[in-house]
């Protein structure tokens, strides 16, 4: 097993761990530092930091602080790495710890969260789910099992300066635009449970005040919710400071493309085993600003798919101009109602698209006035065949009484 770079403490509170940290920032200190070709484990929190308990009640979601997410572990300095660099990053293995071998999906609430359907789901839910080595199961979805690819939804590096300060612009001139929307278009700045890493504390109380949150994917990766980016996948940084400052988190045990109800993974804490290099000068040898990546050679083998369409049509019937958000929302909204006739209920539905190896694909963007998004479902992972024929659906969900977790 590889040495333990970074181990966290399930007992202690994720503000009194030094070696996690909850905003980007330039000036986090290095929690180690490692040489290009180490290989070495890093522990992760989950994404909330343990505030979300494994029972039948939903009020932890709908309370959930948002202001503490996420948990990060790192930053990881890498010897000799400097901006333009890449770093690359092996992900070796990615997985639960056994202390901790259960993940949560979450539909959070229109005041706190929201979703991408939270017009029409707007009440936090949740849904548990326990793992059987590789696959998973849920009590609050019956009749589905599925392969997980595991994954962390956030990785990247610490931003330099000018970046922060191009974020920071960028972003509050997004959030005047409607500063007042439920859920805000942004999440700016914001102090409030802001965790600085082991930065002292004077110059902690100075750096939260400007340092981003870790909500979007950024051009150092950060939240991008890749299900892709799984174990045995090979990514490529861009480089920003001395150093890179590797961060990660968010570990997600399967999500579908999207992860559509904003917690909409399988959550949870665990680890990652990572090898890194760098290749020097690389983000302007290959033009990058962005991450790339080379996904892993072992992935769950779906072949069978039952797939759904969406256009840039509203649900009222407006006429939309190549919007993709507004198509795939209506792929989702398709795929939902015809699982509803199975027996499921529309959360379950909801929370099986945003939990398992689903696939979502930009199908058509130059069909004015239609974009056409599609929605890969994996039929083997039901218990039961959801094919259309002939004889009609078979209610093959009724009988459960289970159904998502609600706040009480
Ligand atoms: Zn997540």
């Amino acid at each position: 097993m590889n040495k333990t770079l970074i181990k966290i403490d399930f007992h202690a509170p994720p503000e009194q761990q030094p070696y996690i940290h909850n905003r980007w920032h330039p000036d986090i200190p290095m929690v180690a530092w490692v040489e290009p070709g180490d290989e070495f484990r890093v522990e992760c929190l989950d994404w909330t930091g343990g505030q979300i308990q494994n029972d039948d009640n939903a009020s932890d979601v709908r309370d959930v602080a948002l202001t503490k997410v996420h948990y990060l572990s790192g930053p990881i300095g890498v010897k000799g790495v400097e901006p333009g660099d890449l770093l690359v990053v092996d992900l070796l293995d990615v997985g639960a710890l056994p202390e901790s071998a259960w993940g949560f999906t979450g539909i959070f609430a229109r005041e706190n969260g929201g979703g991408f359907l939270v017009d029409h789901y707007p009440d936090a839910r949740k849904a548990c789910w326990n793992f059987s080595g590789l696959y998973t199961h849920s009590r609050h979805i019956p009749g589905v099992e599925f392969a997980g690819i595991t994954h962390p939804g956030l990785i990247g590096c610490l931003p330099s300066r000018a970046l922060l300060d191009t974020w920071n612009k960028r972003e509050a001139e997004l959030f005047a635009t409607n500063p007042d929307r439920v859920p805000p278009l942004c999440a700016l700045p914001n102090a409030e449970n802001a965790h600085m890493g082991s930065m002292n504390p004077s110059q902690a109380q100075k750096a939260m005040k400007e340092a981003v949150r870790t909500v979007p994917p950024r051009e150092h990766g950060g939240n991008c919710d890749i299900k892709n980016l799984s174990r045995g996948a090979k990514i490529f940084f861009p480089v920003y400071i001395n150093g890179a400052g590797l961060s990660m988190g968010d570990i997600h045990f399967s999500q579908g493309d999207g992860e559509i109800t904003f917690c909409g993974a399988i959550e949870m804490a665990g680890y990652l085993d990572l090898r890194v290099s760098l290749i020097k000068g690389g983000m302007q040898s290959y033009g990058i600003t962005n991450p790339i990546f080379q996904p892993s050679p072992v992935e769950p083998n779906y072949n069978r798919y039952l797939i759904f369409e969406g256009i840039s049509v509203d649900e009222a019937g407006k006429q939309y101009y190549l919007d993709v958000h507004v198509a795939y929302r209506r792929a989702c909204l398709n795929a939902i109602e015809y699982l509803k006739k199975f027996g499921y209920t529309g959360e379950q539905a909801y929370a099986i698209l945003g939990t398992a190896p689903v696939q979502g694909h930009i199908s058509g963007i130059v069909d004015i006035p239609n974009a056409c998004a599609t929605l890969y479902v994996p039929s083997e992972i039901f218990s039961f065949d959801i094919l259309p024929n002939a004889k009609g659906p078979v209610k093959a969900v009724k009988g459960h009484a289970a159904d998502l977790a609600k706040a009480m």
